[in-house]
């Protein structure tokens, strides 16, 4: 007689005890970025009966007026205010030129009353922009998408005290979390090695113990690859690239793509879809992130969550300085 565990678990193992095998469990980026914007909510309420008027201060610094930028500007604002953090969006021209908006860097660096700054990328300005010079120039202390040179090393270095972490990685690994999976001694594997996600994912993996195979576009192979992994991050920018045959049984699978593939059947004729095939993976995985509700809101609970770390460092300084 199998135990009420042993049973459960063969629910998600294809073939055993005869029975066919379960979908994967569906992890929520929609329900855990929920909750992590409520603990934040708690947080800012914390911080104001600690320093009565204080607020975590944020400034999006948009260059240009991009529809998509724009978009993913209104949800950052939108979720700040939800949280109670005093959220500012500066926009310049399209004409603006990089010493512009390097001084414009420079001014809310120099603001005691904002905690976070983001630069939002791409840059639409008419002249060439050194994006990386741009983004070197925030103060890494409010550097809340930890894009900087200066926190990037530190998390390459596995210094992760005292280091802002970027948000779309640090959000994968909170979905990781809420599986309950540990990641210490798995095999990951990450595709794509961006500044933005596929890099940083590598070291928060490497950093929470996992041994770690770093994919790219020049990667032999892929399948065998990613046959191998206990854990999955696909970050590639590419529809539907990871097909469910490719995974090991059970792997925990999170999908960061955003792509938009034609759909004639919706009324927009097109669809969203991640880097991995779902329909496919489901039956395979052991957990699975979807797309959308995936990935996608933990990008903009994370950057709240980093915004009100930086604040409370600060509200902890000054009341440790009184
Ligand atoms: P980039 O285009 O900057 O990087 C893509 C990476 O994938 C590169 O490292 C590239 O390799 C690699 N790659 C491309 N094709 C393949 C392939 N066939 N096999 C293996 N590797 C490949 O994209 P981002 O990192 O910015 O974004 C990746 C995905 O995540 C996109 O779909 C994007 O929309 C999404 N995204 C989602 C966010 C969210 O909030 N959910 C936030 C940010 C991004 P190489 O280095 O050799 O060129």
């Amino acid at each position: 007689m199998l135990s009420l565990a042993a049973r459960l678990l063969c629910l998600r193992v294809s073939g055993c005890c005869g029975g066919s095998r379960s979908m994967a469990t569906v992890v929520s980026g929609n329900k855990t970025s929920k909750l992590v914007r409520e603990r934040l909510q708690g947080d800012v309420l914390r911080m104001q009966v600690q320093a009565p008027g204080f607020r975590p201060g944020l400034v999006v610094l948009q260059v240009g007026d991009r529809d998509d930028s724009n978009l993913y500007i209104s949800s950052k604002m939108r979720a700040a205010a939800e949280i109670g953090i005093d959220a500012r969006h500066v926009r310049l021209p399209r004409s603006a030129t990089e010493a512009e908006v390097l001084r414009s860097v420079q001014a809310v660096n120099q603001n005691p009353a904002v905690h976070g700054l983001i630069v939002q990328l791409p840059l639409d300005a008419a002249e060439p922009i050194d994006t990386q010079n741009v983004i070197d120039a925030i103060a890494p202390a409010k550097d809340v998408d930890g894009l900087t040179s200066v926190n990037a090393g530190r998390l390459s270095r596995g210094e992760l005290a005292g280091c802002l972490l970027p948000c779309t990685p640090s959000g994968c690994m909170e979905l990781i979390r809420q599986t309950g999976v540990s990641v210490a001694g798995k095999h990951a594997v990450v595709i794509g090695r961006s500044k933005i996600v596929g890099a940083p994912m590598r070291d928060l993996l490497l950093w929470s113990h996992a041994t770690v195979t770093s994919c790219h576009s020049r990667t032999h192979d892929l399948p065998e690859q990613v046959s191998r992994a206990d854990i999955l991050v696909a970050a590639a920018g590419k529809a539907e690239l990871v097909r469910g045959e490719w995974l090991k049984e059970g792997a925990l699978v999170i999908d960061c793509g955003i792509n938009h593939v034609a759909d004639e059947t919706k009324p927009s004729g097109k669809r969203l879809v991640g880097d991995v095939h779902y329909a496919s993976a489901n039956q395979r995985a052991g957990y699975i992130t979807p797309v959308p509700g995936g990935v996608g809101p933990m990008t903009v609970a994370m950057l709240m969550e980093n915004t009100v770390q930086s604040a409370w460092r600060v509200l902890q300084q000054s009341q440790a300085g009184r």
